[in-house]
Formats: structure tokens, sequence, C-alpha cells
């Protein structure tokens, strides 16, 4: 069940941009940073042609990296390693909203409106004459700064199985999942069921 996305940013206008680049920092900080997943321990990718490939791999299903590079692929790896601690952040969200507003800073984050003759205006986070990687990097730590400056710091989830550090935007109506995936359910379910049997 997902919720209507107003629900979580009160602004119907900006939450399709605000959510895509929330899972653009999903989608970097689980293929670039995740060391676990699934129960298996996972090697993240080292080179930036390692990098490049594992982006390229997961924007298969929509985004298209365009114009990306190995280096550019190398520096959203430092990047996604500072967006990581916002999910399932808990107690140390006070440390982790300092970090955010760093990074916003060091990439010169601005409210910025782009759009002209052809295509509607939209509210963006960068400059329109910013690097591709400050520009994804503005534009992830704002959309992460928003969810949680409208109280909703949760919604940034980590897995809370063994062995699996990917990370998701939680979206279900009362901000409740746990898991990144199914999978990771019945494991942990299973688990649990070994536990009380034992007991
Ligand atoms: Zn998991």
């Amino acid at each position: 069940m997902t919720i209507d996305p107003w629900r979580i940013t009160g602004q119907a206008e900006i939450d399709s941009y605000v959510g895509s680049r929330v899972e653009l920092a999903v989608l970097l900080a689980n293929c670039l940073t995740a060391t676990s997943a699934h129960g298996r321990h996972v090697a993240p990718p080292r080179s930036g042609d390692e990098r490049l490939a594992a982006i390229t791999a997961q924007s298969a299903a929509g985004r298209s990296p365009g114009t990306l590079t190995a280096a550019d692929a190398d520096q959203l790896a430092g990047i996604a390693a500072d967006l990581r601690p916002a999910f399932g952040a808990g107690e140390r969200i006070l440390e982790v909203a300092a970090q955010l507003n760093h990074l916003l800073v060091r990439h010169g984050a601005v409210p910025n409106l782009h759009g002209d003759s052809d295509r509607p205006l939209v509210l963006a986070f960068h400059r329109a004459d910013s690097s591709l990687v400050d520009a994804w990097a503005a534009d992830m730590g704002t959309a992460l700064a928003m969810v949680i400056g409208v109280g909703q710091a949760a919604r940034l989830g980590a897995c809370q199985a063994d062995r699996c550090c990917l990370v998701f935007f939680d979206t279900t109506r009362n901000a409740s999942r746990r898991f990144c995936d199914l999978s990771c359910q019945n494991r942990a379910k299973a688990t649990a069921y070994r536990a009380r049997r034992r007991a």
C-alpha cells in the first residue's frame, strides 16, 4: 500500500521531483556502498569503470545516466557514502543533519527553477550550469533534507534483516516498513521462528 505523495511533503507539485531524487539516493547507496545484501556479503564496486557499470545496470529500470563518466561514478560513490547515514538514522539524526548541511554547501545546492518555453518549469536544487555530479548531489541531499525536515526521517529506511545493509524509501501509509524486500522479510521471520522454537 502506497500513500499519496503529498502526504509526505505536503506539496504535491514538488513531490515527483523530490521522490525521484530520494530514489536516486537509494539506488546509489545500494549499488555503490552496500557491503551485504539479502543475507550475503557483497563487494561494492571499486574502480570507476565498475562503479559506472553498477549505476548503469541499476539505471536500466528508468533513469538514464546520460553522460556519466567513470570519474563521475567515483565521485558519486563518495557522495553515496555521505548520504547513506541518512537512512535508518534513528538517534543519530542530528549528526546526520549536520553532515547533510555540509554536503549541501559543498555541492552548491540552491533552489533553481529549470525550464523553458518547451518544458514546464520545475523547481530543482542546483544551478543550471552545475556539473552533473554537483547537480545530483545537491538534488539528492536536498530531497533527503526535505523528507527529514517535515518530520518523516523514519521513511528513510535501512533493512533490519541480518546481513543486509540495503536502504529504501518507505512510502507505506504508516511508515512501518522494516525490510528492503519480501525475501529479507521472510528470512527475518524464519530466524525469529527458529529462535522461538529454541526458547
Ligand atoms: Zn534486506
